[in-house]
């Protein structure tokens, strides 16, 4: 059985900060759009994107991220809306 020294290395970063150079969102089936006027600005979706990929503008909610965010669906279902209807519905990429 192999252990885990024999196994050859999968990522090596060898230039840190990188990340930025490398664009993410083509990783997505699924997008999720911004409804303005159901949003309370709590930025809850800021809080738990795990891709930074939720923008602030002018000390509150800007637009989503899309060379980074790779549709994952956090922000939509934690995000509260306006009176229950949600200010970010998930849509399958390329329906607009
Ligand atoms: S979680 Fe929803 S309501 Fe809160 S800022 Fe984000 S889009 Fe707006
Ligand atoms: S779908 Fe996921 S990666 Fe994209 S903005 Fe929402 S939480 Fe962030």
């Amino acid at each position: 059985m192999t252990n885990w020294r024999e196994l050859p290395p999968g990522v090596v970063i060898t230039d840190p900060g990188s990340s930025r150079n490398f664009k993410t969102g083509s990783w997505r089936s699924f997008k999720p759009v911004w409804i303005r006027e159901n949003c309370v600005h709590c930025m809850l979706c800021w809080v738990y994107c795990p891709d930074t990929s939720v923008l602030t503008a002018d000390n509150g909610r800007g637009e989503f991220d899309y060379d980074f965010c790779k549709g994952c669906g956090i922000c939509a279902l934690e995000c509260p809306g306006k009176k229950g209807n949600k200010a970010i519905v998930m849509e399958e990429e390329g329906a607009r």
